[in-house]
């Protein structure tokens, strides 16, 4: 597992954002929370449908948490569910042994939800921004941004065909506007900062994909040249996975925007 998980110790109990991507991760997830509190986990809340963020669903609703989501994330899940269970029992094996998918018994409807648990409020938002249906948390008393897999931080996010930059951007935006003085990102991938360094690794990488290159799809440059262009960013090479990442983010954003 190399993504961000979170939770959050309420007077009622615990509120877990994602559940990992394996039985045995749920189960590592449940000890590390533990080593904080004995309140059990009542709800776990997926913010994606990417396996890491929910496949551990199973484990934690077996112990009595409800899953929270999106009817359109459920939706997602239901899409990817097979082939993302396929591909991790080839790579575990042994490992992945008692992973089975469990989504949300009463998916929210809609784009944004306000809960609240123990006193806690949590807002959740859709970004529809790396998988369709993805979303983000907002804890008003924490001012912490939960991003889900809408914001990498220290890596390269990574445009699959069914990612949305413009999404993403919108989203990053809305996100900012949340508390724009001060506020901690805790994003998918990478280590949690604040709105600086969100910019730095997300927003301004957003704002390329979709301004530069969203301009350059519009006007018809050829997609070799535009690439040829924008391949060496400084501003970006700090991400990791910058070689293998950037010039098919650069080409699947193209290609999305061509015409539009
Ligand atoms: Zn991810």
């Amino acid at each position: 597992m190399n993504n961000n998980l979170a939770f959050i110790v309420t007077g009622a109990g615990v509120v877990l954002v994602d559940s990992g991507a394996s039985m045995l991760g749920a189960e590592t997830i449940e000890s590390a929370i533990r080593a904080v509190t004995r309140q059990p986990v009542r709800w776990v809340i997926n913010t994606g449908s990417q396996d890491h963020r929910w496949l551990g669903n199973h484990y934690f609703k077996q112990r009595g948490a409800t899953i929270i989501a999106f009817a359109a994330t459920v939706e997602t899940q239901r899409g990817f569910a097979a082939q993302h269970l396929e591909r991790l029992e080839r790579i575990l094996g042994d490992r992945y042994a008692g992973t089975l998918p469990a989504y949300a018994d009463a998916p929210l409807p809609g784009e944004s939800a306000a809960l609240e648990l123990g006193g806690e409020v949590l807002q959740l938002m859709r970004t529809d921004a790396h998988f369709p249906g993805d979303s983000m948390v907002w804890i008003p008393r924490l001012r912490t941004a939960i991003t889900g897999d809408m914001a990498y931080f220290d890596r390269i996010m990574g445009v699959h065909d069914w990612s949305s930059p413009a999404n993403g951007l919108a989203a990053f935006r809305r996100m900012k506007a949340l508390s724009p003085d001060h506020m901690t990102v805790i994003p998918g991938h990478g280590e949690p900062g604040d709105l600086a360094k969100a910019e730095r690794d997300t927003g301004r990488y957003y704002e390329f994909l979709v301004d530069t290159v969203g301009k350059a799809a519009a006007e018809m440059e050829p997609l070799a040249e535009v690439i040829q262009n924008h391949a060496d960013m400084p501003e970006f090479m700090h991400l990791k996975h910058y070689g293998s990442w950037h010039r098919v983010n650069i080409s699947r954003t193209y290609l999305m925007l061509e015409g539009k």
